[in-house]
């Protein structure tokens, strides 16, 4: 029975899907403006921990990934200058550019941590669904929850009487956006833009410096004017077009749930008059040093930042899973260092075994267990730790591994059952060193297991002689 924290009730709970056998869930995407960096990819990791281990209990999931390339402003209240217009006089590119640049950078390096991203429509773009957004704004006019001021459409957050249900605040108690003054048109301090306009007394909002002749390089036509959509409605339109209402799953990381998932409810909500999902998810920060690791504090580091330093992304996959997601877990070279010798260890123990086993049906209870356990990865990882160190055949170890590896995601069929050859000219220099230790020539003998080493081979000295070991 899968368990699962809800932020909504901030309870555990049984999982029950709307429908039997299927799971219908949507996770919020990045933001194309840059690279991923690591602490995004904590949650797209543990998005996808959760997409196969419904997968591997027999689930049909249908998911929906959105793509924010809308440029929205820099901060949660509608404020602050645009990402992606900075991103783009940053690079000297258009916006268009800066958005298919990054979406292609995350799907590869989605693609390097094993994540599996929906197919299109699926992994859809704020850009393709400006109808949709705008129909979704229509319907909250019509109904009275929208209001007109001079720089866009807002959402009434007095007229929704659940405002604040997802994270326990009330309206009053709200803060706006800390670093921007207050809107005065604004009726309530919760409330948000559901449309905002490319010019307000003739400025356009591009940036301040832009001159007011300039066009917003992202606008569309609306009824309410020339502009763009806030950043909340592409997923209330998109959720919407995709799964219907309600749907079982919504995740995103803690810092979504104040305002990003709180306005996707009350929009939702409001317009289509059902429940928008059932079970809210929320996985917590990495961390560097006690701090949330983010673009704005600079501590941030990507994929190619750590391929740079010899690490690769399925040591991190690994290092993610040392902790539960509502977990905080805090980022340091030596655990990814930790993690990355404990890849390299299971992939050298994993050459060891056979493929052509039976898969032990309690090992594989115990570890769906841990995982329907609101996704206790650490615990899941003992249990495959354990089943290699167990007496069972190498067989059935290895056939075990492999199921489990479906939902672990570490490419571990690239090597259970493969076993080593030393090529040739590894051999030859091992030969080399032998000779040299019978000699006790032990300067030679250093030399060479350091040429070994640097061809990517490492050398135990074993009661049976020496062996090499390949070193990932
Ligand atoms: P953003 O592009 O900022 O909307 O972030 C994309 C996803 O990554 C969201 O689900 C965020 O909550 C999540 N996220 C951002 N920073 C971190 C972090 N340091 N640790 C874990 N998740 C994060
Ligand atoms: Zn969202």
């Amino acid at each position: 029975m899968l368990k699962l924290f809800n932020t909504l009730s901030k309870q555990l709970e049984e999982f029950k899907p709307l429908e039997a056998g299927k799971v219908s869930m949507y996770t919020c995407g990045p933001t194309v403006y840059w690279n991923a960096h690591i602490g995004n990819f904590r949650a797209y990791v543990f998005e996808d921990v959760l997409v196969r281990l419904l997968d591997f209990e027999g689930f049909e999931v249908k998911r929906v990934l959105n793509i924010t390339d809308v440029g929205h402003l820099t901060d949660d209240a509608d404020e602050g200058e645009d990402k992606m217009v900075k991103a783009a006089r940053r690079e000297g590119k258009t916006v268009w550019d800066i958005a298919d640049l990054y979406l292609k950078k995350f799907v590869e390096d989605s693609s390097k941590l094993n994540i599996r991203l929906p197919e299109k429509p699926y992994l859809c773009r704020a850009t393709d669904h400006i109808e949709q957004q705008i129909e979704l704004i229509k319907i909250l006019m019509d109904k009275g929850f929208g209001y007109k001021t001079s720089d866009g459409i807002y959402f009434d957050t007095s007229k929704f009487q659940d405002y604040g249900k997802l994270s326990g605040q009330k309206s009053e108690d709200k803060e706006e956006g800390a670093r921007v003054e207050a809107n005065p048109e604004k009726r309530n301090k919760t409330d948000f833009a559901l449309w905002k306009f490319s010019y307000q007394n003739g400025r356009s909002f591009d940036s301040a410096q832009d001159d007011s002749s300039k066009k917003r390089q992202m606008e569309w036509k609306s009824p309410w004017g020339v502009g763009f959509p806030g950043w909340h409605a592409e997923c209330s339109a998109m959720a919407h077009e995709y799964l219907g209402q309600p749907f079982d799953i919504h995740c995103g990381g803690v810092d979504h749930i104040a305002v990003h998932h709180e306005n996707e409810i009350a929009q939702s909500e409001a317009a289509y008059g059902t429940k928008m999902a059932n079970y809210w998810l929320h996985n917590e920060f990495l961390t560097v040093d006690g701090q949330k690791m983010s673009k704005s504090i600079g501590n941030v580091y990507t994929l190619d930042e750590l391929a740079e330093k010899g690490f690769e992304p399925l040591s991190l996959r690994l290092f993610y899973f040392g902790a539960n997601y509502r977990q905080i877990q805090n980022f340091t070279f030596e655990a990814l260092q930790a993690s990355q010798n404990a890849l390299h260890k299971l992939r050298n123990i994993a050459r060891e075994l056979e493929v052509d086993g039976t898969v032990l049906a309690d090992v594989e209870a115990d570890f769906l267990a841990a995982l329907n356990d609101d996704l206790n990865t650490p615990k899941a990882l003992a249990v495959v730790w354990k089943l290699l160190d167990s007496e069972n055949s190498t067989q059935d170890k290895g056939a075990t591994l492999l199921a489990l590896d479906r939902v672990l995601a570490l490419s571990l069929d690239g090597y259970v059952g493969k076993r080593v050859v030393v090529p040739d000219e590894i051999q030859a220099l091992m030969d080399k060193r032998m000779q040299a230790r019978e000699e006790k020539n032990w300067l030679d003998s250093d030399k060479l297991r350091a040429e070994i080493e640097s061809r990517g081979w490492t050398i135990e000295d074993t009661k049976e002689g020496q062996r090499a070991v390949p070193k990932h």
